[in-house]
Protein backbone atom coordinates (compact mmCIF):
# COMPACT_ATOMS: atom_id res chain seq x y z
CA UNK A 1 0.00 0.00 0.00
CA UNK A 2 1.25 3.42 -0.86
CA UNK A 3 1.56 6.26 1.82
CA UNK A 4 -0.38 8.66 0.24
CA UNK A 5 -1.82 10.82 2.86
CA UNK A 6 -4.08 12.66 0.60
CA UNK A 7 -7.51 12.20 -1.23
CA UNK A 8 -7.68 13.47 -4.70
CA UNK A 9 -11.02 13.80 -6.49
CA UNK A 10 -11.73 14.63 -9.95
CA UNK A 11 -14.28 14.76 -12.83
CA UNK A 12 -14.46 11.19 -14.62
CA UNK A 13 -16.21 12.02 -17.30
CA UNK A 14 -15.22 15.52 -18.65
CA UNK A 15 -15.85 17.97 -17.50
CA UNK A 16 -18.54 18.91 -20.16
CA UNK A 17 -22.24 18.71 -20.70
CA UNK A 18 -23.60 15.04 -19.97
CA UNK A 19 -26.24 13.20 -19.06
CA UNK A 20 -24.35 12.15 -15.95
CA UNK A 21 -21.17 13.23 -14.54
CA UNK A 22 -19.09 10.89 -12.50
CA UNK A 23 -16.94 12.28 -9.99
CA UNK A 24 -14.27 10.40 -8.51
CA UNK A 25 -12.47 10.25 -5.33
CA UNK A 26 -9.66 8.05 -3.99
CA UNK A 27 -7.75 8.02 -0.63
CA UNK A 28 -8.04 7.35 3.34
CA UNK A 29 -9.88 10.08 3.49
CA UNK A 30 -12.43 9.09 0.35
CA UNK A 31 -15.48 7.84 3.07
CA UNK A 32 -15.44 10.58 5.36
CA UNK A 33 -14.70 13.16 2.62
CA UNK A 34 -18.07 12.01 0.65
CA UNK A 35 -19.90 11.24 3.91
CA UNK A 36 -19.83 15.13 4.86
CA UNK A 37 -21.48 16.24 1.74
CA UNK A 38 -23.88 13.12 1.39
CA UNK A 39 -27.11 13.46 2.89
CA UNK A 40 -28.88 9.30 1.82
CA UNK A 41 -32.73 9.48 1.00
CA UNK A 42 -32.86 6.76 3.71
CA UNK A 43 -31.15 6.51 7.07
CA UNK A 44 -28.42 4.03 7.40
CA UNK A 45 -27.36 4.68 3.90
CA UNK A 46 -24.57 7.00 4.92
CA UNK A 47 -21.38 6.79 2.89
CA UNK A 48 -19.68 5.50 6.34
CA UNK A 49 -22.15 2.50 6.80
CA UNK A 50 -22.25 1.55 3.02
CA UNK A 51 -20.51 -1.93 2.18
CA UNK A 52 -18.20 -1.96 -0.30
CA UNK A 53 -19.61 -1.97 -3.92
CA UNK A 54 -23.44 -1.02 -2.76
CA UNK A 55 -24.71 2.64 -3.81
CA UNK A 56 -27.39 4.57 -2.10
CA UNK A 57 -29.07 7.72 -3.14
CA UNK A 58 -29.65 11.41 -2.09
CA UNK A 59 -28.19 14.72 -2.39
CA UNK A 60 -25.00 16.90 -2.05
CA UNK A 61 -25.39 19.49 0.61
CA UNK A 62 -22.80 22.04 0.83
CA UNK A 63 -22.15 23.64 4.19
CA UNK A 64 -25.83 26.10 4.09
CA UNK A 65 -27.40 22.74 3.40
CA UNK A 66 -28.20 23.60 0.16
CA UNK A 67 -28.86 21.11 -2.39
CA UNK A 68 -26.63 20.96 -4.90
CA UNK A 69 -28.02 17.98 -6.68
CA UNK A 70 -29.60 14.70 -6.83
CA UNK A 71 -26.69 11.64 -7.21
CA UNK A 72 -26.22 8.57 -6.52
CA UNK A 73 -22.35 7.61 -4.55
CA UNK A 74 -21.16 3.77 -4.80
CA UNK A 75 -18.48 3.13 -2.19
CA UNK A 76 -15.69 0.34 -3.28
CA UNK A 77 -13.56 -0.29 -0.44
CA UNK A 78 -9.45 -0.70 -0.43
CA UNK A 79 -7.69 -2.66 -2.01
CA UNK A 80 -10.88 -4.00 -4.27
CA UNK A 81 -10.90 -0.49 -6.13
CA UNK A 82 -9.17 1.20 -9.45
CA UNK A 83 -6.42 2.69 -7.51
CA UNK A 84 -6.44 0.08 -4.55
CA UNK A 85 -7.84 2.81 -2.02
CA UNK A 86 -11.27 3.45 -0.69
CA UNK A 87 -12.89 4.95 -4.24
CA UNK A 88 -16.27 6.97 -3.67
CA UNK A 89 -18.02 7.93 -7.39
CA UNK A 90 -20.73 10.08 -7.54
CA UNK A 91 -22.90 10.02 -10.01
CA UNK A 92 -24.24 13.39 -10.49
CA UNK A 93 -26.02 15.39 -13.32
CA UNK A 94 -23.53 16.03 -15.86
CA UNK A 95 -23.47 19.62 -15.90
CA UNK A 96 -20.42 21.61 -16.11
CA UNK A 97 -21.62 24.01 -12.85
CA UNK A 98 -23.27 21.18 -11.07
CA UNK A 99 -19.53 19.00 -11.01
CA UNK A 100 -17.70 22.19 -10.33
CA UNK A 101 -19.45 22.70 -7.31
CA UNK A 102 -19.91 19.48 -5.73
CA UNK A 103 -15.49 19.15 -6.52
CA UNK A 104 -15.29 22.64 -4.81
CA UNK A 105 -17.00 21.36 -1.81
CA UNK A 106 -15.10 18.10 -1.28
CA UNK A 107 -11.91 20.15 -1.74
CA UNK A 108 -13.05 22.24 1.03
CA UNK A 109 -13.50 19.02 2.92
CA UNK A 110 -10.02 17.59 2.53
CA UNK A 111 -9.99 16.45 -0.99
CA UNK A 112 -7.55 17.94 -3.11
CA UNK A 113 -7.89 18.01 -7.26
CA UNK A 114 -6.12 15.07 -8.76
CA UNK A 115 -3.48 15.58 -11.47
CA UNK A 116 -4.30 13.94 -14.72
CA UNK A 117 -3.44 10.61 -14.83
CA UNK A 118 -3.41 10.49 -10.98
CA UNK A 119 -6.02 7.77 -10.58
CA UNK A 120 -4.30 5.09 -12.52
CA UNK A 121 -0.81 6.45 -11.29
CA UNK A 122 -1.64 5.14 -7.75
CA UNK A 123 -2.94 1.99 -9.23
CA UNK A 124 0.11 1.20 -10.91
CA UNK A 125 2.54 2.95 -7.84
CA UNK A 126 -0.14 0.42 -5.46
CA UNK A 127 0.78 -3.01 -7.42
CA UNK A 128 -2.34 -2.97 -9.28
CA UNK A 129 -1.10 -2.90 -12.56
CA UNK A 130 2.44 -2.61 -14.16
CA UNK A 131 3.47 0.07 -16.23
CA UNK A 132 2.59 -1.58 -19.80
CA UNK A 133 -0.44 -2.00 -18.14
CA UNK A 134 -1.12 1.58 -17.39
CA UNK A 135 0.17 2.97 -20.68
CA UNK A 136 -2.49 0.68 -22.26
CA UNK A 137 -5.33 2.56 -20.08
CA UNK A 138 -4.13 5.77 -22.40
CA UNK A 139 -4.18 3.89 -25.60
CA UNK A 140 -7.78 2.30 -24.79
CA UNK A 141 -9.20 5.66 -24.11
CA UNK A 142 -7.18 7.43 -27.61
CA UNK A 143 -7.82 4.52 -29.52
CA UNK A 144 -8.98 5.79 -32.66
CA UNK A 145 -9.87 2.08 -34.49
CA UNK A 146 -11.01 -1.10 -33.33
CA UNK A 147 -7.79 -2.66 -34.10
CA UNK A 148 -6.23 0.15 -31.58
CA UNK A 149 -9.05 -0.68 -29.01
CA UNK A 150 -8.21 -4.62 -29.06
CA UNK A 151 -4.45 -3.79 -28.70
CA UNK A 152 -5.20 -1.22 -25.95
CA UNK A 153 -7.49 -4.30 -24.30
CA UNK A 154 -5.18 -6.77 -24.79
CA UNK A 155 -2.26 -4.81 -22.71
CA UNK A 156 -4.37 -4.01 -19.99
CA UNK A 157 -5.25 -7.79 -19.29
CA UNK A 158 -1.58 -8.21 -18.95
CA UNK A 159 0.16 -9.67 -21.95
CA UNK A 160 2.65 -8.05 -22.60
CA UNK A 161 3.45 -7.60 -18.53
CA UNK A 162 3.31 -11.84 -18.89
CA UNK A 163 5.37 -12.18 -21.72
CA UNK A 164 8.19 -9.85 -20.17
CA UNK A 165 7.64 -12.09 -16.98
CA UNK A 166 8.33 -15.03 -18.64
CA UNK A 167 11.53 -13.90 -20.37
CA UNK A 168 12.65 -12.52 -16.95
CA UNK A 169 11.84 -15.71 -15.12
CA UNK A 170 14.25 -17.50 -17.51
CA UNK A 171 16.96 -14.61 -17.09
CA UNK A 172 17.03 -15.16 -13.52
CA UNK A 173 17.15 -18.89 -13.19
CA UNK A 174 20.32 -18.43 -15.76
CA UNK A 175 22.39 -16.42 -13.64
CA UNK A 176 20.92 -17.75 -10.11
CA UNK A 177 22.57 -21.05 -10.97
CA UNK A 178 25.57 -19.42 -12.16
CA UNK A 179 25.76 -18.10 -9.42
CA UNK A 180 25.50 -20.66 -6.79
CA UNK A 181 27.47 -22.74 -9.46
CA UNK A 182 30.39 -20.22 -8.71
CA UNK A 183 30.21 -19.83 -4.74
CA UNK A 184 29.36 -24.00 -4.37
CA UNK A 185 31.48 -25.60 -7.28
CA UNK A 186 31.45 -28.87 -4.91
CA UNK A 187 27.50 -28.82 -5.27
CA UNK A 188 26.85 -27.08 -8.62
CA UNK A 189 28.54 -27.76 -11.55
CA UNK A 190 28.84 -25.59 -15.06
CA UNK A 191 29.76 -28.75 -17.31
CA UNK A 192 28.60 -27.94 -20.23
CA UNK A 193 26.29 -25.19 -19.12
CA UNK A 194 27.48 -22.60 -21.61
CA UNK A 195 25.94 -24.53 -24.25
CA UNK A 196 22.64 -24.98 -22.63
CA UNK A 197 22.56 -21.38 -21.94
CA UNK A 198 23.17 -20.68 -25.03
CA UNK A 199 21.01 -22.82 -26.85
CA UNK A 200 18.07 -21.04 -24.16
CA UNK A 201 19.40 -17.49 -25.48
CA UNK A 202 19.00 -18.34 -28.81
CA UNK A 203 15.18 -18.82 -28.33
CA UNK A 204 14.97 -15.39 -25.56
CA UNK A 205 16.22 -13.63 -28.65
CA UNK A 206 14.02 -14.69 -30.82
CA UNK A 207 10.87 -14.06 -28.83
CA UNK A 208 12.67 -10.28 -28.38
CA UNK A 209 12.87 -9.88 -31.87
CA UNK A 210 9.69 -11.49 -32.25
CA UNK A 211 8.30 -9.28 -29.67
CA UNK A 212 10.43 -5.82 -31.31
CA UNK A 213 8.50 -6.68 -34.61
CA UNK A 214 5.20 -5.31 -33.16
CA UNK A 215 6.64 -2.34 -32.26
CA UNK A 216 5.62 -1.48 -35.80
CA UNK A 217 2.04 -2.26 -35.50
CA UNK A 218 1.88 -0.66 -31.78
CA UNK A 219 2.95 2.47 -33.18
CA UNK A 220 0.47 2.56 -36.87
CA UNK A 221 -2.09 1.51 -34.07
CA UNK A 222 -1.84 4.36 -32.38
CA UNK A 223 -0.63 6.66 -35.03
CA UNK A 224 -2.18 5.24 -37.74
CA UNK A 225 -1.00 4.20 -41.28
CA UNK A 226 0.28 7.05 -42.67
CA UNK A 227 -1.74 6.96 -45.82
CA UNK A 228 -0.87 9.67 -48.85
CA UNK A 229 -3.50 9.37 -52.03
CA UNK A 230 -1.43 10.66 -54.95
CA UNK A 231 -2.60 10.30 -58.78
CA UNK A 232 -3.13 12.78 -61.46
CA UNK A 233 -6.08 15.12 -61.68
CA UNK A 234 -9.94 13.14 -62.21
CA UNK A 235 -8.32 9.49 -61.14
CA UNK A 236 -11.05 9.50 -58.68
CA UNK A 237 -8.79 10.58 -55.45
CA UNK A 238 -11.35 12.27 -53.50
CA UNK A 239 -14.22 9.75 -54.36
CA UNK A 240 -11.68 6.67 -53.00
CA UNK A 241 -11.17 8.53 -50.06
CA UNK A 242 -15.09 9.18 -49.34
CA UNK A 243 -15.43 5.59 -49.70
CA UNK A 244 -12.62 4.42 -47.17
CA UNK A 245 -14.50 7.39 -45.26
CA UNK A 246 -17.99 6.50 -45.64
CA UNK A 247 -18.83 3.46 -45.90
CA UNK A 248 -16.46 2.25 -43.10
CA UNK A 249 -16.97 5.50 -41.33
CA UNK A 250 -16.38 5.39 -37.33
CA UNK A 251 -14.39 8.42 -36.85
CA UNK A 252 -13.62 11.09 -39.27
CA UNK A 253 -12.03 14.10 -37.72
CA UNK A 254 -10.18 17.07 -39.23
CA UNK A 255 -6.99 17.63 -37.40
CA UNK A 256 -4.19 20.50 -38.49
CA UNK A 257 -1.24 18.59 -39.49
CA UNK A 258 2.62 19.24 -39.01
CA UNK A 259 2.49 22.40 -42.38
CA UNK A 260 0.55 24.82 -42.87
CA UNK A 261 -1.11 22.84 -46.08
CA UNK A 262 -1.42 19.87 -45.32
CA UNK A 263 -4.44 18.33 -43.27
CA UNK A 264 -4.48 14.07 -41.38
CA UNK A 265 -7.67 13.06 -41.61
CA UNK A 266 -8.02 9.86 -39.68
CA UNK A 267 -10.31 7.05 -40.81
CA UNK A 268 -11.30 3.60 -39.64
CA UNK A 269 -11.52 1.35 -42.43
CA UNK A 270 -13.07 -2.11 -41.71
CA UNK A 271 -11.47 -1.62 -37.84
CA UNK A 272 -7.85 -0.14 -39.41
CA UNK A 273 -6.22 3.09 -38.59
CA UNK A 274 -5.81 5.50 -41.80
CA UNK A 275 -3.92 8.99 -40.93
CA UNK A 276 -4.84 10.13 -44.42
CA UNK A 277 -2.03 12.91 -45.18
CA UNK A 278 -1.93 15.69 -47.79
CA UNK A 279 -5.84 15.60 -48.24
CA UNK A 280 -5.62 19.59 -48.57
CA UNK A 281 -4.08 18.46 -52.18
CA UNK A 282 -6.66 16.13 -52.66
CA UNK A 283 -9.77 18.24 -51.25
CA UNK A 284 -9.22 20.79 -54.48
CA UNK A 285 -9.55 19.53 -57.31
CA UNK A 286 -6.38 20.61 -59.30
CA UNK A 287 -3.43 17.66 -58.97
CA UNK A 288 -1.28 17.44 -56.56
CA UNK A 289 1.75 16.47 -58.61
CA UNK A 290 1.44 19.19 -61.53
CA UNK A 291 1.06 21.79 -58.46
CA UNK A 292 3.68 21.30 -56.36
CA UNK A 293 5.96 19.10 -58.72
CA UNK A 294 7.05 16.12 -58.68
CA UNK A 295 9.83 16.23 -56.98
CA UNK A 296 8.07 18.11 -53.86
CA UNK A 297 5.23 15.83 -53.82
CA UNK A 298 7.69 12.65 -53.70
CA UNK A 299 9.66 14.03 -50.45
CA UNK A 300 5.93 14.84 -49.12
CA UNK A 301 5.42 10.61 -49.88
CA UNK A 302 8.60 10.42 -48.06
CA UNK A 303 6.50 10.66 -44.79
CA UNK A 304 3.74 7.89 -45.63
CA UNK A 305 3.91 4.39 -44.57
CA UNK A 306 1.34 3.82 -47.60
CA UNK A 307 1.33 5.86 -50.79
CA UNK A 308 -1.99 4.82 -52.55
CA UNK A 309 -1.85 5.93 -56.25
CA UNK A 310 -5.28 5.79 -58.11
CA UNK A 311 -5.02 5.42 -61.78
CA UNK A 312 -7.82 5.88 -64.02
CA UNK A 313 -8.23 2.66 -65.72
CA UNK A 314 -10.51 4.28 -68.38
CA UNK A 315 -7.48 6.42 -69.59
CA UNK A 316 -3.96 5.40 -70.97
CA UNK A 317 -1.12 5.01 -68.30
CA UNK A 318 1.34 8.26 -69.03
CA UNK A 319 4.82 9.50 -68.58
CA UNK A 320 4.11 11.17 -65.39
CA UNK A 321 2.27 8.34 -63.86
CA UNK A 322 5.62 5.99 -64.42
CA UNK A 323 7.96 8.51 -63.44
CA UNK A 324 5.91 8.47 -59.95
CA UNK A 325 5.53 4.77 -59.55
CA UNK A 326 8.98 4.39 -60.17
CA UNK A 327 10.13 7.11 -57.36
CA UNK A 328 8.09 4.84 -55.30
CA UNK A 329 10.24 2.03 -55.76
CA UNK A 330 11.08 2.42 -52.32
CA UNK A 331 7.69 2.38 -50.67
CA UNK A 332 4.86 0.49 -49.81
CA UNK A 333 2.33 1.03 -52.45
CA UNK A 334 -0.38 -0.06 -53.53
CA UNK A 335 -2.10 0.74 -57.22
CA UNK A 336 -5.82 1.34 -57.31
CA UNK A 337 -7.23 0.98 -60.58
CA UNK A 338 -9.81 2.89 -61.06
CA UNK A 339 -13.28 3.15 -62.35
CA UNK A 340 -13.50 -0.68 -63.44
CA UNK A 341 -17.55 -0.06 -64.04
CA UNK A 342 -16.13 1.52 -67.46
CA UNK A 343 -14.49 0.29 -70.30
CA UNK A 344 -10.76 -0.16 -69.41
CA UNK A 345 -7.84 -1.17 -71.01
CA UNK A 346 -5.90 -4.25 -71.38
CA UNK A 347 -2.53 -2.66 -72.11
CA UNK A 348 -2.67 -0.29 -68.38
CA UNK A 349 -3.18 -3.31 -67.23
CA UNK A 350 0.04 -5.09 -68.53
CA UNK A 351 1.57 -1.67 -67.58
CA UNK A 352 1.09 -1.86 -64.25
CA UNK A 353 1.32 -5.81 -63.76
CA UNK A 354 5.03 -5.21 -64.78
CA UNK A 355 5.55 -2.52 -62.00
CA UNK A 356 5.74 -5.22 -59.17
CA UNK A 357 3.44 -3.62 -56.81
CA UNK A 358 0.05 -5.12 -55.80
CA UNK A 359 -2.73 -3.65 -57.97
CA UNK A 360 -6.48 -4.17 -57.22
CA UNK A 361 -9.22 -3.12 -59.25
CA UNK A 362 -12.19 -0.87 -58.28
CA UNK A 363 -14.75 0.93 -58.78
CA UNK A 364 -15.18 4.15 -56.58
CA UNK A 365 -18.66 4.51 -58.06
CA UNK A 366 -20.32 1.57 -57.25
CA UNK A 367 -18.07 0.96 -54.25
CA UNK A 368 -16.77 -2.92 -55.89
CA UNK A 369 -13.27 -4.14 -55.19
CA UNK A 370 -12.76 -2.53 -51.94
CA UNK A 371 -12.86 -5.59 -49.48
CA UNK A 372 -9.97 -7.15 -51.43
CA UNK A 373 -7.92 -3.75 -50.59
CA UNK A 374 -8.91 -3.72 -46.60
CA UNK A 375 -7.47 -7.65 -46.95
CA UNK A 376 -4.16 -6.10 -48.67
CA UNK A 377 -4.24 -3.80 -45.45
CA UNK A 378 -4.62 -6.27 -42.88
CA UNK A 379 -1.52 -8.37 -44.21
CA UNK A 380 1.05 -5.53 -45.56
CA UNK A 381 0.68 -3.87 -42.07
CA UNK A 382 -0.89 -5.93 -39.16
CA UNK A 383 0.53 -9.88 -40.34
CA UNK A 384 -3.64 -10.61 -41.49
CA UNK A 385 -4.95 -10.03 -37.86
CA UNK A 386 -8.19 -9.07 -37.25
CA UNK A 387 -7.37 -8.29 -34.20
CA UNK A 388 -4.61 -8.28 -31.26
CA UNK A 389 -7.09 -9.64 -28.60
CA UNK A 390 -4.39 -12.56 -27.37
CA UNK A 391 -1.48 -10.91 -28.72
CA UNK A 392 1.77 -9.10 -26.41
CA UNK A 393 2.10 -5.85 -28.98
CA UNK A 394 5.02 -3.49 -27.94
CA UNK A 395 2.61 -0.09 -27.93
CA UNK A 396 5.27 2.66 -28.00
CA UNK A 397 9.11 3.57 -27.98
CA UNK A 398 9.73 3.27 -24.06
CA UNK A 399 8.66 -0.02 -24.66
CA UNK A 400 10.77 -0.60 -27.51
CA UNK A 401 13.92 1.24 -26.29
CA UNK A 402 13.96 -1.30 -22.80
CA UNK A 403 13.44 -4.34 -25.31
CA UNK A 404 16.35 -3.18 -27.56
CA UNK A 405 18.45 -2.48 -24.51
CA UNK A 406 17.64 -5.81 -22.94
CA UNK A 407 18.14 -8.08 -26.56
CA UNK A 408 21.35 -6.44 -26.89
CA UNK A 409 22.37 -7.81 -23.44
CA UNK A 410 21.50 -11.00 -24.44
CA UNK A 411 23.45 -10.86 -27.88
CA UNK A 412 26.06 -9.81 -25.42
CA UNK A 413 25.90 -13.36 -23.33
CA UNK A 414 25.95 -15.11 -26.42
CA UNK A 415 29.12 -13.64 -27.62
CA UNK A 416 30.72 -14.24 -23.75
CA UNK A 417 29.94 -17.79 -24.89
CA UNK A 418 31.27 -18.45 -28.17
CA UNK A 419 33.88 -16.49 -27.24
CA UNK A 420 34.90 -18.70 -24.49
CA UNK A 421 34.93 -16.31 -21.40
CA UNK A 422 34.34 -17.79 -18.16
CA UNK A 423 31.11 -17.65 -16.66
CA UNK A 424 30.87 -14.98 -14.30
CA UNK A 425 31.21 -12.39 -17.28
CA UNK A 426 27.88 -14.01 -18.22
CA UNK A 427 26.03 -12.99 -15.21
CA UNK A 428 26.90 -9.48 -15.26
CA UNK A 429 24.54 -8.44 -19.05
CA UNK A 430 22.30 -11.62 -17.70
CA UNK A 431 20.92 -8.97 -15.12
CA UNK A 432 21.40 -6.17 -17.40
CA UNK A 433 18.74 -7.70 -19.74
CA UNK A 434 16.47 -8.88 -16.81
CA UNK A 435 16.88 -5.47 -15.84
CA UNK A 436 16.10 -3.59 -18.99
CA UNK A 437 12.69 -5.68 -19.71
CA UNK A 438 12.17 -4.50 -16.23
CA UNK A 439 11.30 -1.14 -17.22
CA UNK A 440 8.64 -2.37 -19.57
CA UNK A 441 6.61 -3.21 -16.91
CA UNK A 442 8.03 -0.16 -14.68
CA UNK A 443 10.15 -1.94 -12.24
CA UNK A 444 12.90 0.62 -10.77
CA UNK A 445 12.03 3.16 -13.26
CA UNK A 446 12.34 6.74 -12.27
CA UNK A 447 9.94 8.63 -10.78
CA UNK A 448 10.30 11.90 -13.18
CA UNK A 449 9.68 9.32 -16.24
CA UNK A 450 6.63 7.78 -14.25
CA UNK A 451 5.19 11.33 -13.56
CA UNK A 452 6.12 12.10 -17.12
CA UNK A 453 4.52 9.25 -18.55
CA UNK A 454 1.33 9.83 -16.16
CA UNK A 455 1.19 13.82 -17.09
CA UNK A 456 0.34 12.77 -21.04
CA UNK A 457 -3.35 10.99 -19.49
CA UNK A 458 -6.12 12.85 -19.38
CA UNK A 459 -7.95 14.61 -15.84
CA UNK A 460 -9.87 11.71 -14.17
CA UNK A 461 -8.21 8.87 -15.63
P1 LIG B 1 -9.69 13.45 -58.17
O1 LIG B 1 -9.48 14.68 -58.95
O2 LIG B 1 -8.60 12.47 -58.40
O3 LIG B 1 -9.94 13.68 -56.72
O4 LIG B 1 -10.99 12.74 -58.79
P2 LIG B 1 -12.49 12.75 -58.29
O5 LIG B 1 -12.69 11.83 -57.17
O6 LIG B 1 -12.93 14.17 -58.11
O7 LIG B 1 -13.21 12.11 -59.52
C1 LIG B 1 -13.14 12.69 -60.82
C2 LIG B 1 -14.35 12.26 -61.62
O8 LIG B 1 -14.35 10.85 -61.82
C3 LIG B 1 -15.66 12.56 -60.93
O9 LIG B 1 -16.58 13.00 -61.88
C4 LIG B 1 -16.08 11.22 -60.34
O10 LIG B 1 -17.49 11.12 -60.23
C5 LIG B 1 -15.55 10.25 -61.36
N1 LIG B 1 -15.24 8.97 -60.78
C6 LIG B 1 -14.49 8.70 -59.67
N2 LIG B 1 -14.42 7.39 -59.45
C7 LIG B 1 -15.15 6.77 -60.41
C8 LIG B 1 -15.47 5.41 -60.72
O11 LIG B 1 -15.08 4.44 -60.07
N3 LIG B 1 -16.23 5.19 -61.84
C9 LIG B 1 -16.69 6.21 -62.61
N4 LIG B 1 -17.41 5.90 -63.67
N5 LIG B 1 -16.42 7.48 -62.34
C10 LIG B 1 -15.68 7.79 -61.27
Amino acid sequence: MSDFSDTIAAVATGMNQGGIGIIRVSGNQAIPVVDAVFFPKHKGKEVRNLKTYTAAYGTIQNEEKIILDEVIVLVMKAPSSYTKEDVVEIDCHGGIQVMRQILLLLYRKGARPAEPGEFTKRAFLNGRMDLSQAESVMDLISARSEMAASAALSQLKGNLRDKVEELRGKLIRHTALIESALDDPEHYSLEGFPEELDASLEEIEKEMIHLLDTAGDGRRLREGIRTAILGKPNAGKSSVLNVLAGRNRAIVTEIAGTTRDTLEEWISVSGIPLNVIDTAGIRHTEDVVEKIGVDKSLEEMEQADLVLYIVDSSLPVDENDLRIMEALQQKQVVILFNKTDLACGVEQREILSRLDKPFIEVSAKEQSGFDEFYELLKNMFFHGKISYNDEAVVSNIRQQQALQEALASVRMVRKSIADGMPEDFYSIDLMTAYEKLGLIIGEAVEEDLVDTIFREFCMGK
